[in-house]
C-alpha cells in the first residue's frame, strides 16, 4: 500500500529504545520510505541500529485500525467518532457516579509523546480525581525511578552519553547493550578502539552479546546484585576509597548504609552468595576502586526485580560514597527501555507521582498543581499500580480501564491472570494504531490512534534529551492523535482545561508548569524545569533542537546535574540507603528447578506490531526459543531444535529449544515478544510470575521458577505462502513475515496418512490440475509439495518425522522470482540450490542481510582474522555493528575448528 505523505524530508526521534536517535525520514514519489541517522542528533551522531534502519519497512497500512469500532453482541462494527466517544465519555462518567473515581482507571504506556501523556495524567489526576493512571513503564523503570528518589530527592539521571566515551571505567549491569541499545553500546566500542586503556565489566548472568567488549565478565547469580555491590561498598570503605569530604559536605546515610553492607560478609561470603568466583570478584572490585571516571549503567536486569530499587540504591551508594557523580566520565546511569519512558515520568504518568516531578503525598505541591490547572478534584493518595490494577479490575473494584498504546494481555506478568481481569471489566477502551491484538480482542471500545510518522510532539531519551517526533505522513483512515482523543473524552465529561488545539499548546503548558512555583516560598527546588522552553512559537516548537533538561531560561541546557553536589532533598544531601540483600521472591524447587530470565532479542521490539511487519527483521531470530544449557536440557529430557513446554505456577508457554545463549545451569532464557497473533503459545507473559518490588512496584521478570519439558508432537514442518493460511491443524504454530511470503513454523500431532489431501486442503489448492510438486516418503514419515502458479511458487511444504527439514533461506529467495528455473524446480523439494554455496544460511548482519554460511566461507575462503576483514570482504557488521559480536564469535568458531582440524 501506498503512503501518503506530507511531502517534506523531516528529522524526527527513532521510537524504540531510549537511546532516542535521531532519524531523517522522507517519502520519495514513489511512496517509498527512505530512513537515515541524523548526523546532528547529539544522541546519535548519525547512528541508527537495524531496527532504526528499518523503520521504513514499518509503517504500512496493513492490520491497522482505521476508524473506531464497539463491540456488541453481533460483534465488532465501526461507529462514527461521535458515537465512539460518547460511549467512553458516558460509560466513565456513569461508573464515577455510580462507584466513585477510584472504580476507573487508565493504562498507558511509554510508546506515548510527552504531550498524550501529560493530558490523560491532567484528565484522571486533576479533574477525575483519582491517580489510578499506570504505564507500562511500571514495568521496566519503576524501580530506578523508586531508586533516583530515595537517592537524589527526584527522578533524575545525573548524566549524558558523553560520560560512556570519557570514562576510563564502565560497568554495564544487568544490560544487554549491544542488542537492546546498540548504537550506544557502539559508541561504547569506538570510544574503547580509540582508548585501548578503557576498561568494561559486565555484570550478567548471562555471556551476551555485550560480553564481546568485555575485559571482565562476572556471570553473577540471578538476584544477587545487592550482595555484589553492598561487597563493593565495604571493599571500598576498607580500603579507604571513599571520599570522605563529598560524602560529609553532600550526603547523608553513609553509617547505616555501611551497616547493611557489612552484612554482606566477606568478600568470599559475596562470592559465594553471587555464585562468583573470588578472583574475578576482587579484580572488579580493585578496578572500581582505583578508577574514578567510572560509569555504572543498568537497566532491565537491575530494575525487573522483587528487589529492584535496592539494587539500584546499591549501586548508587558506590557513587555516591566516592564522589563519583555529576562530573565527567563517571556517575551511576539509568539506561531507558522504553523511547519516553523518560517523557511519561516528566509529566507524572506513574500511579505514585504528580506532574513536573511534584510529590502526591505533598499537600503543598498537591495544592500547586490543582491552582495551576484549575482543576475541580485532585487525586490525594497513590493510585493502583499496573499489577494491583489488574487485580483490582478482575474483583471488580475497578470497573472501567482505558488503555492506550500497549498490550497488556501479552506484556504484563501473569497474563492470564490480565485475560481474567477485562473479561470481567464491565468497560474496557484501547487506543491502539492496529486492529488485531490480544488486548484489542477483549475491548469494548477501539479508538484509532497515530502511530509513529503520522504523529507529532516530543519524547525524551535516557539522557534527558527532550527530541521531537515529527509528522510526515498523512493520518490514515479516521485516525486521531492519543492527546486529541483524550482531550475530546474529558471536553465530553464536561472538563474545562482541555481545549487544546495543537501538541505545540500541551508543550507549553507542560514546559510552564515544570517552573511552576519551583523552590518559590516553601516549596521544593525541583530540578525538572523546562520553564526555558515555555512561550515558544509554533514554529519554534516544530524547528525546537534536542535539548538536555534542565531548561530553566531560553538557550540553557544540562548535560550533567550535582555537580554542585547539590541534591533535590530539602536539605540538598544525597542520601545513601541501607540495602538488604534479599533472595528473589519465589525460589526453584522440586517441581519447578529452573530459572526463568526474559528479555529482548536484537531486531524485535515489544509485542512486534510494528518490527514484526519486516522480513529483514524476522531473518535473525524467527521464532520464540528458550535457551537452556545443554546439560539441563539433557536432564528435562529436550533436545535442540525440538519444542519443549516451559511452565510454572503462573501459567505454560511452548518454544523451540537452544542452546548457545550464554545460559549458566539451572537458568533458561526466553524472549518477550510473541503474541497470540503471531504464534500459538508463546506469551511468555503467562509464564512470569507476578512478584513485585515492595518499592517501586516493578515485576520481578528476571526469575520465575519454571519446569522445562518436551512437547510431544509426531512431526515437524513449515510452510512458506503468499497468501495467509488459517492453521487450525497444527498443535503448535509461529507466523513469520517474509519479503513476498509468509512463513509458517509448525508442529503437529495427527498422523497424516492421506498427505497429499491434507496438503492441498491446508494450503487452499482446489484446483486438481494445478501445477503441483510432491515427494511423499511414507515410511520415513516426509512429505515435501510445492504449488506453483504461472511458473512462479505460490507455496511450499515440507513436513518430517525426523529433525530434517532445509534451510529456509534458498526457498525464500524463491519467491522473489517470476518464474522459476528448470535448475530451480529440480531444486525445489530439496530445499537448496543444486550448485553448492549458493544457501546464505541463517542472517546474521539483517542490514545487508548476510547469512552464516556467507560468513563463514568467507572465514575459511580467505583466512579472514577480525570483524573488521569480514566486513571488508562481505559487508556484514558495515552498518550499525549490532551483529559484530556474532561475527567475533563465528570467528573464533571457524579459527577453533582449523586448530582442531591441524
Ligand atoms: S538504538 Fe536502535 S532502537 Fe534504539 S533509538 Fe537508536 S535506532 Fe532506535
Amino acid at each position: 500500500m501506498k503512503l501518503s505523505a506530507i511531502p517534506t524530508s523531516v528529522r524526527t526521534t527513532c521510537p524504540y529504545c531510549g537511546v532516542g536517535c535521531g532519524v531523517r525520514a522522507q517519502v520519495g514519489q514513489d511512496g517509498a520510505l527512505a530512513i537515515a541517522g541524523d548526523d546532528d542528533h547529539p544522541a546519535s551522531r548519525g547512528r541508527l541500529c537495524v531496527k532504526g534502519s528499518a523503520l521504513g519497512e514499518t509503517v504500512g497500512l496493513e492490520g491497522r485500525l482505521l476508524a473506531p469500532m464497539l463491540r456488541t453482541e453481533g460483534g465488532l462494527h465501526e461507529v462514527s467518532w461521535e458515537e465512539a466517544l460518547d460511549r467512553v465519555a458516558g460509560g466513565f462518567q456513569k461508573i464515577i457516579a455510580e462507584h466513585g473515581p477510584d472504580a476507573v482507571a487508565l493504562y498507558v504506556s511509554g510508546q506515548l509523546l510527552t504531550e498524550d501523556y501529560y493530558v490523560a495524567n491532567k484528565l484522571m489526576k486533576g479533574y477525575i480525581g483519582s491517580a489510578n493512571i499506570d504505564t507500562n513503564s511500571r514495568l521496566c523503570m519503576s524501580s530506578a525511578v523508586a531508586g533516583h528518589k530515595r537517592a537524589f530527592g527526584e527522578d533524575i539521571v545525573p548524566g549524558c552519553y558523553e560520560d560512556f566515551e570519557l570514562a576510563d571505567l564502565v560497568v554495564l549491569v544487568g544490560s544487554n547493550a549491544a542488542w537492546c541499545h546498540p548504537t550506544l553500546y557502539q559508541r561504547i566500542a569506538r570510544a574503547r578502539e580509540a582508548r585501548p586503556q578503557m576498561k568494561i565489566v559486565v555484570i550478567d548472568p548471562r555471556r551476551t552479546a555485550t560480553c564481546d567488549l568485555a575485559d571482565l565478565h562476572l556471570p553473577l547469580k540471578p538476584g544477587s546484585d545487592v550482595w555484589l555491590f553492598n561487597g563493593l561498598l565495604a571493599y571500598l570503605a576498607t580500603q579507604g576509597a571513599l571520599d570522605a569530604g563529598f560524602v560529609d559536605a553532600h550526603t547523608a546515610g553513609l553509617g547505616d548504609a555501611l551497616d547493611a553492607a557489612g552484612q554482606a560478609g566477606s568478600l568470599l561470603d559475596v562470592a559465594k552468595a553471587c555464585r562468583l568466583d573470588p578472583g574475578q570478584l576482587l579484580a572488579f572490585y580493585e578496578l572500581f576502586a582505583n578508577t574514578e571516571k567510572t560509569v555504572t549503567a543498568f537497566t532491565m536486569g537491575v530494575n525487573q526485580s522483587s528487589s529492584g530499587a535496592d539494587k539500584v540504591n546499591a549501586i548508587i551508594n558506590c557513587h555516591l560514597a566516592t564522589g563519583r557523580i555529576g562530573r565527567p566520565g563517571m556517575g551511576p546511569f539509568s539506561l531507558t527501555g522504553q523511547p519516553n519512558a523518560m517523557g511519561g515520568r516528566e509529566v507524572g504518568g506513574l500511579a505514585n507521582m504528580l506532574a513536573a516531578h511534584m510529590e502526591l503525598d505533598d499537600a503543598s505541591q498537591r495544592a500547586a498543581l490543582q491552582a495551576f490547572w484549575d482543576a475541580p478534584r485532585m487525586a490525594d493518595k497513590p493510585g493502583l499500580k499496573a499489577i494491583d490494577l489488574f487485580r483490582a479490575i478482575e474483583e471488580g473494584k475497578v470497573k472501567a480501564v482505558w488503555i492506550m498504546a500497549t498490550n497488556p494481555l501479552v506484556s504484563l506478568p501473569d497474563a492470564d491472570q490480565a485475560r481474567r481481569a477485562l473479561a470481567k471489566c464491565e468497560l474496557v477502551v484501547a487506543s491502539d494504531i492496529v486492529a488485531g491484538t490480544d488486548t484489542n480482542a477483549m475491548a469494548h471500545v477501539l479508538l484509532p490512534a497515530l502511530g509513529w510518522g503520522e504523529k507529532d510532539g516530543t519524547v525524551t531519551n535516557s539522557e534527558r534529551c527532550i527530541s521531537r517526533q515529527r509528522a510526515f505522513l498523512s493520518a490514515p483512515g479516521q485516525a486521531k492523535a492519543d492527546w486529541e482523543i483524550v482531550c475530546e473524552v474529558a471536553r465530553r465529561m464536561g472538563f474545562q482545561g482541555f481545549d487544546f488545539t495543537s501538541p505545540h499548546q500541551i508543550f507549553d503548558e507542560h514546559a510552564r508548569l515544570s517552573g511552576w512555583q519551583n523552590g518559590a516560598g516553601s516549596q521544593r527546588r525541583r530540578l525538572f524545569d523546562i520553564n526555558g522552553l515555555a512561550g515558544m512559537t509554533r514554529r519554534e516548537y516544530d524547528a525546537l533542537a534536542p535539548v538536555q533538561w534542565p531548561v530553566r531560561r531560553p538557550g540553557e541546557q544540562s548535560k550533567r546535574l550535582f555537580g554542585d553536589g547539590m541534591f533535590s532533598h530539602p536539605d540538598g544531601k544525597a542520601r545513601l540507603h541501607a540495602t538488604r540483600a534479599r533472595l528473589p521472591a519465589h525460589a526453584p524447587d522440586a517441581d519447578y528447578p529452573l530459572v526463568l530470565n526474559t528479555g529482548r532479542v536484537r531486531d524485535q521490539w515489544h509485542t512486534m506490531t510494528r518490527t514484526g511487519r519486516s522480513a529483514r527483521l524476522a531473518e535473525h531470530v524467527a521464532e520464540p526459543f528458550v535457551d537452556l544449557h545443554p546439560q539441563d536440557a539433557l536432564l528435562c529430557g529436550v533436545k535442540e531444535g525440538e519444542l519443549a513446554r516451559v511452565s510454572s505456577r503462573w501459567g505454560a508457554s511452548v518454544a523451540r529449544v537452544r542452546h548457545g545463549g550464554g545460559i549458566a545451569r539451572g537458568s533458561v532464557f526466553m524472549p518477550i515478544h510473541w503474541s497470540g497473533q503471531t504464534a500459538s503459545d508463546a506469551r511468555v507473559g503467562a509464564v512470569v510470575n507476578p512478584a513485585v518490588d515492595p518499592v517501586s512496584g516493578e515485576p520481578e521478570f528476571k526469575h520465575t521458577p519454571v519446569r522445562v519439558e518436551p512437547f510431544g508432537v509426531r512431526w515437524y514442518g513449515f510452510i512458506l505462502s503468499r497468501a495467509a493460511l488459517p492453521l487450525e491443524d497444527a498443535a503448535n504454530w509461529t507466523r513469520i513475515q517474509g519479503t513476498d511470503f509468509i512463513r509458517y513454523e509448525l508442529a503437529g500431532r495427527h498422523p497424516f496418512a492421506e498427505a497429499a489431501g491434507w496438503a492441498r486442503r491446508l494450503l487452499r489448492v482446489e484446483d486438481d490440475d494445478a501445477d503441483w510438486i510432491e515427494l511423499e516418503d511414507r515410511s520415513g514419515g516426509v512429505y515435501r509439495a510445492a504449488h506453483l502458479v504461472d511458473g512462479r511458487i505460490e507455496a511450499c511444504l515440507f513436513v518430517s518425522q525426523r529433525q530434517d527439514l532445509p534451510a529456509r533461506a534458498w526457498l525464500a529467495q524463491m519467491f522473489g522470482k517470476a518464474a522459476l528455473t528448470q535448475q530451480d524446480r529440480i531444486g525445489l523439494l530439496s530445499g537448496r540450490a543444486r550448485e553448492q554455496g549458493a544457501d546464505p544460511g541463517p542472517t546474521v548482519c539483517s542490514c545487508f542481510g548476510v547469512g552464516r554460511n556467507t560468513i563463514r566461507i568467507a572465514i575459511e575462503k580467505h583466512g579472514l582474522q577480525d570483524a573488521a576483514q569480514v566486513t571488508a570482504c562481505v559487508k556484514a557488521g558495515g552498518n550499525c555493528g549490532s551483529c559484530v559480536p556474532e561475527i567475533r564469535a563465528l570467528l573464533a568458531e571457524v579459527h577453533a575448528a582449523e586448530k582442531e582440524s591441524v
